[in-house]
């Protein structure tokens, strides 16, 4: 048993427009009053951050973008700021996702400096890692992951590791329907743990939640959770359907 509070969040990625974010917010939004010992977040797209905010003013739901940049404002065509981020009513920003490495080539660099900008202006850090299925079959799941973790997270002080919450998830799992077994993701979490416990304090990778993501469902939820070092799930595909994340959500 950890004291560690459980997160479940879901990345609404290129999906929803202002009219399907509003309705799904405001679902979701109702199932998650009853959720008094879990956090609930929810990542929609940018244009739609403070439509879905509003409507979940009154809820316990965190707002996160899917994104963020290290500068509070500036000439960044296409970025938005923490600040951009907070005053739509976030509190938190995914860095580092496998779609922002792969499709749009995002460098460790760079993400490290997205982690900085993040917290620097306050937001929680949802920093993701994971390996790809070339990589898993290699055997170099995890160096890959000790590379991600050290580059992604350097110079990050003790004290702002308490903003950080990391996301293990495997890149052949995302999307494909095809889900890590409960043991395969467990193994990565104790890693990480361990690795976090070398890079800062063991009371800090003690405290920092290291959350799933890679096809969780409704049917594969309460396995994933029951493991010891799995503390939330970053869900995409079911996340746009409100009784699946409902169910994600109210994991037993
Ligand atoms: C994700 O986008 O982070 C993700 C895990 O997607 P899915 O749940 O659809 O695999």
């Amino acid at each position: 048993m950890n004291n560690r509070r459980p997160l479940l969040a879901g990345n609404w990625k290129m999906h929803t427009t202002v009219m399907d974010a509003c309705q799904l917010a405001a679902e979701i939004g109702k199932c998650s009053a009853a959720a008094k010992d879990r956090d609930v977040l929810l990542a929609p797209p940018y244009t739609v951050l403070s439509e879905v905010a509003h409507v979940l003013r009154d809820s316990n739901v965190l707002i996160a973008s899917q994104n963020v940049c290290w500068e509070k404002q500036g000439a960044f065509t296409g970025e938005i700021s923490p600040t951009m981020v907070t005053s739509a009513g976030g509190s938190a920003a995914i860095i580092g996702h496998s779609e922002r490495r792969q499709i749009f080539h995002e460098d460790a660099e760079i993400i490290n400096m997205r982690v900085h900008g993040a917290l620097k202006f306050g937001l929680i850090a949802i920093f993701c890692v994971g390996e790809t299925l070339e990589e898993r079959e290699g055997d170099k799941t995890f160096e890959v992951l000790e590379g991600q973790l050290k580059e992604g997270l350097a110079g990050v002080s003790q004290e702002n590791m308490e903003k950080v919450v990391v996301a293990y998830e495997p890149v052949w799992a995302i999307g494909t329907g095809k889900t890590a077994t409960k043991e395969q993701a467990q193994e990565a979490h104790a890693f990480i743990r361990k690795l976090l416990a070398e890079m800062f304090e063991k009371s800090i990778a003690d405290s920092v939640r290291i959350l799933y993501g890679g096809s969780v469902k409704p049917d594969n939820v309460d396995d994933l959770m029951a493991q010891p070092d799995i503390d939330g799930a970053l869900v995409g595909g079911a996340a746009l359907d409100a009784e699946s994340f409902c169910r994600i959500i109210n994991f037993s």
